[in-house]
C-alpha cells in the first residue's frame, strides 16, 4: 500500500485511512476506568475514526524474570481504529496518553498504569530506533491475539500470518 513511512512527530497524514491496532495495559490503579478513558482519548484522536475495542481480559504478569503471581495482574485489551495520522504521529500520541495516565518508565517490563502498543499499522512495515511495526513481540502474546481476535476473526499481522493460527499455535492445543 501507499504510505509514506514516517519518522517524525510531523510527518504528513496518510492520504487514505489506515486500519491500525492498539493494544492496551494496565496493572495499576483503577485499571478498568483507565483503559475506558484510553479508549475515549483514542476516539478524540485528530484524523482517527471508527474506534472499536474488545472486551478486557485478565491476565498474569510479565516480568523479565518471566510469568509473575505475585505482581499486580493485567486488564489488557485491543482497539481497532481507522487513522490517517503518520505511525510516529500516532505513537507519539500513544505516548501522550499513556503519559495523561500517570505512566511513568522505570525498568522494563515493570508495572504500569496505561501501556499503549501500536501492533499493526495496515500493511506497513517499520523498524527504526523508536518504532517497530508491526510490534516484534505481538505475535508471541495470548494477551494481544485473544482480545484482537474478539474484534476481528479475520486479523492479520504481516509478516507472521493470521491472528487465529499464531494464537493455536501460540496455546499448542487448539483451544
Ligand atoms: P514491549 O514493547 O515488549 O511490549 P513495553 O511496552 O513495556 O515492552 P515500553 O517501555 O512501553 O515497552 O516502550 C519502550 C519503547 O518502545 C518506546 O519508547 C517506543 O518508542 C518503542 N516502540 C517501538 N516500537 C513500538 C510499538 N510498535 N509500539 C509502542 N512502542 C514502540
Ligand atoms: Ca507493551
Ligand atoms: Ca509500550
Amino acid at each position: 500500500m501507499s504510505v509514506r513511512l514516517a519518522h517524525g512527530i510531523g510527518d504528513p497524514p496518510a492520504d487514505r485511512p489506515v486500519a491500525a491496532v492498539v493494544a492496551l495495559g494496565a496493572n495499576l490503579g483503577a485499571r478498568a476506568g483507565t483503559l475506558a478513558a484510553a479508549v475515549s482519548a483514542l476516539q478524540r484522536l485528530p484524523l482517527t475514526t471508527e474506534v472499536r475495542v474488545s472486551e478486557p481480559i485478565e491476565t498474569v504478569a510479565v516480568t523479565l524474570a518471566g510469568a509473575d503471581e505475585t505482581a499486580p495482574r493485567y486488564l489488557n485489551a485491543v482497539a481497532l481504529l481507522q487513522t490517517r495520522l503518520a505511525p510516529s504521529t500516532l505513537l507519539h500520541e500513544l505516548h501522550r496518553i499513556e503519559a495523561d495516565h500517570g505512566r511513568v518508565r522505570r525498568e522494563r517490563w515493570g508495572d504500569r498504569t496505561l501501556d499503549l502498543d501500536l501492533i499493526v499499522y495496515g500493511d506497513v512495515r517499520i523498524d527504526d530506533e523508536r518504532l517497530t511495526v508491526p510490534h516484534p513481540r505481538a505475535h508471541e502474546r495470548e494477551f494481544v491475539l485473544a482480545p484482537w481476535l474478539q474484534i476481528d476473526p479475520d486479523a492479520e499481522i504481516p509478516g507472521r500470518g493470521r491472528v487465529d493460527a499464531l494464537l493455536v499455535a501460540l496455546r499448542g492445543d487448539g483451544s
